[in-house]
C-alpha cells in the first residue's frame, strides 16, 4: 500500500460518511407512467421533482444506487463560467449567443442556490468564491485580459489577485497570483442529492435503484421501456445517464466523451493549518488544461483534492498519491497528512465543450456538462421536465446547439491519452489550445 494512504483509507468518496447510499422504499411499478427518467442523478432526481410536482406520475430508474455517479463524487464546486472562454464562444456562436451561454450558468447557479433555501436543503451550503491560480506567468496575463468583457457582458463580479496578494486567498507561492471570483460557492454534493432525492419522493416520484434501463422502444404515442424488473409504457422519457450513458442508447453515448476525474481527501489538518492554507474557505482551481481543483472539507478539516493525474484511466489507489505529490507542490505542509479516502467518476465531455439538451426522436435528455454539472445537472433536469411538460420557460441558451459527434466514434474515447498527453504538455512548456 502506498505510505501516503491512511491505514484504513477508503476506496470510495469521502461524502458517503456524512450520506451513505439511500436504501429506497420498494416502489410497486405500474404497467404505465407519464414520464421514465433514466438515471438518478442531479439530472434524472431534478426532473423527476419537477415533473412530480407538476401532478406527473414519474419513474426514474438508476442502474445502481440513486446518486451513485458523479452527483455524489464530485468536488462540491460551484462555478458561473463554461469550460470555453467568452472570446472563443463569441467567435464560434457570436456574442450574444456566447453571453447568454455564460449568463446560463449564473442563473443555474441562482436556481441551485435558491432551490436549497426554499426546500430547506441541508447541504453546507457556503459563498465563499473562487480562487483560480495562474499556473503560469502569462496566464494572469490572460485572466485580466478577459475579465473587463466577463464584467460588461455576462455579468461576473471578479477580480485580480497579484501574486504578492494572493496569500489573502491561498497559502502558497505555486501560483502567479490569479482571479477572485465573488459568487461562486460550495456544497457538500451527497447531501444536496440526498436532499432533492427526499424532496422528490416526497413529491410522489417513484425512485428504482439497481435496475438498469435496457431498452426504449417507440411504441403508439409512447414508449415500451425495457428494465432489469420488467417493462413499463411511459408517454415520455428522459435520458439522464451523463457520463454514464450504456451502449444500449448509441445515439447519446456516440456524442458523450466519459472521462475519469480523480479525487481524494485527506485526514484532518494539524490545528490552525487549514487557516494558512485556505483561509477564505474559498473554492480553489487553476489555469491548467489538466485543471486541478480543490477546497477544504464543509467541516474546515480536510482537504479534497481532484484532478486527472494518468493519461488513461486509473485506479484510485494509484491515482491517489499522484494527487497527493500535486497537491504537496502547491501546499508543502501537507507532505505528511494521508490519504483517508481516494475515489473517481466519469465526467461526461462534449466535442464542442458545451452541456447539450433537448429532444432526439421523441426522447428528452439534459447531459454533457464538462465537469460543471454541481449546478448545471439540476437546472438543465428542471429545464427539460419543463420541455416534457410541455412549457416555454423550458427554453434555454443551449437549445439551439448541435449535439456533435464524429466518424466511427462509439463512445470509447480511443484519443484521451493523446489529448491529455498534449495538454499536460501544453501545461508544462506553455502552448495555446482548449482545455480539455
Ligand atoms: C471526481 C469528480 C469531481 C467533480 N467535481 C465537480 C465540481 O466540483 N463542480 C461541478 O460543477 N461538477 C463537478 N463534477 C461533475 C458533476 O458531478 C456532474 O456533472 C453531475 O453530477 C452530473 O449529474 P448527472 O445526474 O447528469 O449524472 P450522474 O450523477 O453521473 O448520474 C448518472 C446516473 O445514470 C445511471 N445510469 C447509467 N446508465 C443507466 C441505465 N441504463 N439505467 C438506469 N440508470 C443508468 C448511473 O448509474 C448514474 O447514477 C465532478 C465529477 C467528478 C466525477
Amino acid at each position: 500500500m502506498s505510505d501516503v494512504l491512511s491505514p484504513n483509507a477508503k476506496m470510495e468518496p469521502y461524502w458517503w460518511e456524512a450520506a451513505p447510499r439511500p436504501v429506497l422504499p420498494q416502489a410497486t411499478l405500474p404497467g404505465e407512467v407519464d414520464v421514465v427518467v433514466v438515471g438518478a442523478g442531479y439530472t434524472g432526481v431534478s426532473a423527476a421533482l419537477t415533473l412530480a410536482r407538476e401532478g406527473r406520475e414519474v419513474v426514474a430508474f438508476d442502474a445502481e444506487d440513486a446518486g451513485w455517479g458523479c452527483s455524489t463524487r464530485n468536488g462540491g464546486q460551484i462555478g458561473t463560467k463554461l469550460r470555453l472562454g467568452l472570446g472563443e464562444l463569441s467567435g464560434t456562436y457570436g456574442k450574444p449567443q456566447a453571453v447568454a451561454m455564460i449568463k446560463e450558468v449564473t442563473n443555474a447557479r441562482n436556481y441551485v442556490g435558491d432551490l436549497i433555501a426554499r426546500e430547506r436543503i441541508d447541504c453546507d451550503w457556503n459563498e465563499c468564491g473562487r480562487f483560480v491560480g495562474a499556473h503560469r506567468p502569462g496566464d494572469y496575463e490572460s485572466l485580466a485580459h478577459e475579465l473587463p468583457a466577463y464584467r460588461k457582458d455576462a455579468g461576473i463580479v471578479a477580480d485580480m489577485v497579484p501574486r504578492a496578494e494572493q496569500h489573502a486567498h491561498i497559502g502558497t507561492d505555486a501560483y502567479y497570483g490569479g482571479q477572485y471570483v465573488h459568487n461562486n460557492a460550495s456544497l457538500h454534493p451527497a447531501k444536496f442529492h440526498q436532499g432533492m432525492l427526499d424532496r422528490a419522493i416526497s413529491a410522489g416520484a417513484r425512485i428504482v435503484s439497481h435496475c438498469p434501463v435496457t431498452n426504449i422502444e417507440k411504441s403508439g404515442t409512447g414508449f415500451l421501456v425495457t428494465h432489469a424488473k420488467g417493462k413499463i409504457k411511459a408517454k415520455n422519457v428522459v435520458i439522464a445517464s451523463n457520463g454514464y450513458t450504456p451502449p444500449a442508447f448509441a445515439d447519446w453515448r456516440r456524442r458523450i466523451i466519459p472521462i475519469g476525474s480523480y479525487i481524494i481527501a485527506t485526514e484532518p489538518l494539524p490545528a490552525g493549518l487549514m487557516d494558512r492554507l485556505m483561509p477564505k474557505r474559498r473554492v480553489i482551481s487553476d489555469t491548467r488544461r489538466v485543471v486541478f481543483y480543490y477546497r477544504a472539507s464543509p467541516d474546515g478539516t480536510r482537504i479534497v483534492f481532484g484532478g486527472r493525474v494518468a493519461s488513461t484511466e486509473s485506479d484510485p489507489r494509484v491515482s491517489a498519491p499522484r494527487l497527493h505529490d500535486v497537491m504537496c507542490g502547491i501546499f508543502p505542509e501537507l507532505k505528511t497528512v494521508k490519504v483517508s479516502h481516494s475515489w473517481m467518476g466519469f465526467v461526461a465531455y462534449t466535442f464542442d465543450h458545451l452541456p447539450h439538451i433537448g429532444v432526439r426522436d421523441g426522447i428528452h435528455f439534459a447531459m454533457g456538462y464538462c465537469g460543471s454539472g454541481v449546478h448545471l445537472a439540476p437546472y438543465l433536469g428542471h429545464k427539460i421536465a419543463l420541455k416534457v411538460l410541455g412549457k416555454s420557460e423550458g427554453a434555454n441558451a443551449f437549445d439551439s446547439l448541435e449535439f456533435q459527434t464524429r466518424p466511427f466514434y462509439t463512445g470509447t474515447p480511443w484519443f484521451l491519452a493523446s489529448a491529455v498527453f498534449c495538454y499536460r504538455m501544453m501545461d508544462k512548456f506553455g502552448g495555446r489550445g482548449r482545455k480539455p
